[in-house]
This record gives structure tokens, sequence and C-alpha cells, in this order.
């Protein structure tokens, strides 16, 4: 069985104002306070492009390496719901602003600029609220080809993309607030070579959702066809455990997109791409490739870089060995702090970053550092204070320790020299059994080993 996996993902622009109207964006405690007769829709009312969020647009566009259209045109996509107060929602058919742009080698057929619809909410009773704060926040809707093939695969991309809108800073893209919102069709054929029938999933609100809709679906669908039935073309809906039926699926015509005839074509100057190249700073795949080439593993250097915070953190730090300031950030400090409760930005990352200097220069054990992040994580003690209170590691002569060693023990120094390299093992710990949190074991095995290739 072939899948394949469509993604379509919706992003909130963060500009000052809304996609046709002045109306500001912003979180709002009280609802329909931020209106106007436009995003209203009061009749003879004429909606104006925000100049902002067409540049947001061509940054991403520019970014993902896609064809950006000199010429884009809106369109009228009707249909009818409470939350749309024109009948109709104002998008790009067409021709869209960007076209086949590339994230992790996989293809965004079209990146169409548009608006948000009012919020509905849903009372017990059957009372629906509506909340127009909303309505007209400049939306990308964001389609991609339906050339991804696994669960996993489309959890990457999509944190990926989350990852660069945020870099480029055109959106907060939470999830959890609605600012990224995904809809995955899958599809499942018996050949490599022929389409199935597709099937669009909605309400999904993390990547472990998608990502289980995706593998429930897969199976859903498989299991149709090998037992020798059709899939159903529909919209199915995400319960946490399984997707249910929703509606049948609208098809294109139903919408009956016409040219909006209140706005011209948009028109991309030079200008424009000058102020979207502006936003473009170093990519998430780029930081990645630079924290590798640094010497940080592979795995760790793609979890900082595709998080914008952590790379941020990454990044205020230098003079240290990269490869174990990474590894300290990930694997200790960002546990600490999650199950403490706090975030990185209460993080004291200079603090932290003097401890480290120290712990290179060998002023302090490296076996300190845990204690102390622990004990500034969840005592609050500062990094000034665990300095001063850190123990010193003993002047010791580890070289005659070692020789001292050497002398006394010629038969483990005839194993060595035969090819038993596990001999390095017994010196060490030896000189530990004395030692343990004085000195550094890695110390300890290079002089071990020197002397040994020595004698
Ligand atoms: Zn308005
Ligand atoms: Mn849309």
């Amino acid at each position: 069985m072939f899948p394949r996996i469509g993604l379509e993902v919706h992003v909130e622009l963060n500009t000052k104002s809304k996609m046709f109207c002045p109306c500001p964006v912003g979180e709002w405690e009280e609802p329909n306070v931020a209106v106007c007769p436009i995003c209203l829709a009061h009749p003879g009312s004429l909606p104006v492009p925000n100049r902002t969020a067409v540049i947001f647009a061509l940054s991403l566009g520019l970014a993902l390496k896609g064809e950006i259209s000199r010429i884009s045109h809106f369109y009228r996509k009707n249909y009818f719901y409470p939350d749309l107060p024109k009948g109709y929602q104002i998008t790009q058919y067409s021709v869209p602003i960007v076209r086949n742009a590339w994230i992790l080698g996989k293809r965004i057929e079209r990146i169409n600029l548009e608006e948000e619809t009012a919020k509905s909410l849903h009372l017990e009773d059957g009372t629906v609220l509506l909340d127009f704060n909303r309505a007209g926040i400049p939306l990308l809707e964001i389609v991609f080809a339906p050339e991804i093939s696994s669960p996993e695969e489309a959890k990457e991309v999509l944190r990926a993309l989350q990852s660069t809108v945020r870099y480029l800073g055109i959106s907060g893209a939470d999830m959890e607030k609605g600012q990224f919102r995904v809809d995955v069709n899958v599809s499942v054929s018996a050949s490599r070579e022929t389409f199935g029938t597709k099937v669009e999933i909605k309400n999904l609100n993390s990547f472990k959702a998608i990502a289980d809709a995706i593998e429930y679906e897969i199976k859903r669908q498989s299991e149709i066809i090998m037992g020798g039935g059709k899939v159903i073309q529909e919209t199915r809906m995400w319960n946490g455990k399984e997707t249910e039926p929703m509606r049948t699926k609208e098809t294109e015509s139903d919408y009956r997109y016409f040219p909006e005839p209140d706005i011209p074509p948009l028109l991309v100057d030079e200008s424009m791409i000058e102020e979207a190249k502006v936003l473009i700073k170093e990519m998430p795949w780029e930081k990645e490739e630079r924290y590798i080439s640094l010497g940080v593993p592979k795995n760790l250097a793609k979890i900082i870089a595709y998080d914008l915070e952590l790379s941020q953190t990454f990044d205020s730090l230098r003079g240290v060995n990269p490869k174990r300031w990474a590894e300290y950030l990930v694997n200790v400090i960002v546990g600490r702090l999650n199950q403490k409760g706090k975030t990185l930005r209460e993080f004291d990352v200079g603090g932290f970053g003097k401890l480290l200097e120290k712990v290179e220069k060998g002023e302090i054990l490296e076996e300190y550092l845990k204690v102390a992040v622990q004990k500034n994580i969840f005592e609050g003690v500062p990094f000034e204070r665990l300095i001063e209170e850190a123990p010193k590691p003993v002047e010791i002569d580890l070289e005659s320790l070692v020789d001292e060693l050497i002398k006394n023990n010629p038969q483990q120094v005839e194993k060595y020299k035969k090819g038993q390299k596990g001999v390095v093992g017994f010196f060490v710990g030896q000189i530990m059994k004395d030692l343990r949190g004085k000195v550094d074991p890695k110390r300890v095995s290079d002089v071990v080993v020197k002397k040994l290739e020595e004698s």
C-alpha cells in the first residue's frame, strides 16, 4: 500500500493591522472591539490589501526558494457560514503570490494570501456566539504537494515550517492559539502509479494529533482497499482516538470562485522584494549546518537549530566548547527547566557560561556542572555563588601516581602490550578509588594511556 499525504497549513500573520482594513491585530479580552465596516462586511465598504502582509508572504516564498508571482490576483471563495458575514472569503486562486516553494526537500504547490474568519463559540444550549476581532486577520494558506509518505515525514516538515515562520518573525505560529492550523489529506493506493481517493482530516491541534490521525487513516483506508471496498471522498474529524465522518467534501465548483472585483491585481515590485529579503536572516537549516561544522553532534544540531528560542540561547554563549555547551543545554538544562515548569528565558545563561569556562580551564571538575544546574534551577542558587562553592580539583601529581602503579603491576602492562586495551580501565579504576570527585576520570585515562605507551 502506498500512502500519499498532503498538508494544508493556515498561518496567522502578526501584522499590526488586518488584511483588508485598518483594524488592529492583537489579543483582546472583549469580543468585537477590533472591528469596522470592512471586516463586518457592511455594504459598500472597500477592502485594501495590507502591504506588510504581502511582504511577509514574499519573505516566506523567498526563504523557501519559491517562484514569486509579480502579478497575482484575489478571488472570492463563496460559501455560507455564520463566521463569514460577506458570504465569501477573499483568497487567491488562479495565480497565488508564491508557487513551487521547497522545505526539507518537500514541495509546496502554492502559498495564498487570504483573510481569517470570525471566531465562533458554541455554547451547550446550542447558541452560537461570534467574535469578529479575528475576522480579517491576514492568513497564509500553504498547500503542500501530496508527496509526503509517512506521519514522521509530515511532522518533520510541519515543524520546519513552524520554525521558519518564527525565524522570519512573521507569525507566532502557536498551535494552541490557533496561529498555526493544519489540515491533512490522506489517500492510499495499491500501486505507486495510481492515485487513491483523498480523505481530508480536520480538527488537528497538535503535532501528535496530526501524526496519530495520519497513521489511523492510512490503516483504515488500507483495510477498506484490501477488503475489496471503496474509500469515500469526504472530510473526517479526529476525535483523539479515531477519525469520524464530518461531511462529504465540497468540490471546487461549490465555491464558485471568481475574481474579486473590488481589488486590482496585486503587483509585486522590486522594493517589496528588497523589504522581504531583509526579514531573511540565518535560517534553521543553515544554522544546523553551522552547528555541525562547529562539532555539535547532528541530532543536537537539528534540535537546537529548529527551535528559535534554543538557537538564540545557544548562540548567546560564545568562547566555550560548542559540543559540550550543546549537550548541557539540550540534555540537562532544558530537561531540568521543564521539570520545574520554567522557561529558557528564566535561565541565567551568562552565569552558566562563566561556570563552563572555569570547567574548561580545569579550575572546576566537569561533574560539578550537573550539580550546579540542579541547584540553580531547583533551589535558586545563583551561579556566582555556585562557582565560589565549587570543590576545587586538588593538585595531584598524576604522572608519578601512574608511574608507581605501572611499576607495581608488570603483568597488567604485559597484557596491554599484547593488545588488551581494556587494561587501561584497571589502572584508571585503581587511581579513582582514592581520588573520586577530586580528579577528572578522562584526564586520568589520558595519562594512563600515555604512560602505558611509553613503558
Ligand atoms: Zn476592520
Ligand atoms: Mn484557506
